[in-house]
């Protein structure tokens, strides 16, 4: 019995090595034999809309498609760059949509599944852009461009992003103890698993004097990440690149 976990592919057509790796992760005895197969956001580096005719959508739908049609339940939570794939596209790959801050109970034990970029309260600029980018006004303005006036935008906010990132503190991108402690405590949970901040760990923490974990999962970037969690464990492992 085992569930796992991914986050923070960020696939990319200039990146087709780790696509195949994503597609051999899925098609893999691991996954196949998996109760179910969660991706917390950033699948892909931009996401401009479920009407995107593009190669990578297609190659995603197709392997998400597959796994589910093999039995396996696949799950999907947007992320910062992908926040804009709905119920269009999810329907084409075969997952569900979680939303952000969702809770399962994984072997008996309620976890809270979240992409992670709202617990970085730090990062105050940022939080402002989110806010404004997530309201359906927006969404519904982006949307209504043209899909190469969308490609534009999205290489515009992939650059804005980079410069950010470059100039921003490493602790102010990382997320808030204080956050933390209170998304765990109002969704009533010991364990927490999320990604976004591209440092992979199993933290041991306390919630209120009760002992807790925060499992952050690692970024597709030079080779997979990947987390096996099974009713007694939880292993955090790196993918080779074949
Ligand atoms: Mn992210």
């Amino acid at each position: 019995m085992h569930t796992l976990f991914i986050a923070d592919l960020h696939l990319d057509a200039a990146r087709p090595q780790i696509t195949r790796l994503f597609e051999d992760f899925l098609a893999s005895d691991e996954a196949r034999s998996a109760d179910a197969v969660y991706i917390l956001g950033d699948l892909v580096e931009a996401w401009i809309g479920d009407d995107d005719d593009a190669e990578l959508p297609a190659r995603i739908a197709a392997a998400t498609q597959a796994l589910s049609d093999a039995g396996v339940p696949v799950y999907f939570m947007v992320g910062n760059r992908d926040f804009l794939l709905g119920e269009k596209f999810a329907q084409r790959a075969g997952f569900s949509l979680l939303e952000d801050g969702t809770v399962h109970p994984l072997y008996g034990r309620p976890t809270l599944l979240m992409h992670g970029d709202v617990l970085c309260t730090d990062d105050v600029a940022y939080q402002a852009v989110r806010k404004q980018v997530r309201t359906p006004q927006w969404q519904a303005q982006i949307l209504a461009m043209p899909l190469e006036a969308r490609r534009a935008f999205a290489a515009q906010a992939r650059a804005d992003s980079k410069a950010h990132t470059g100039s921003t503190m490493e602790t102010i991108m990382d997320v808030n103890a204080d956050a933390v402690a209170e998304a765990m405590r109002k969704a009533g949970v010991t364990r927490l698993i999320h990604g976004h901040t591209h440092r992979p760990a199993v933290h041991r923490i306390e919630v209120d004097g009760v002992p807790a974990e925060r499992i952050v999962l690692g970024d597709w970037y030079e080779h997979g990440s990947v987390l096996r969690v099974t009713p007694d464990d939880v292993e955090l492992r790196g993918l080779a690149l074949s």
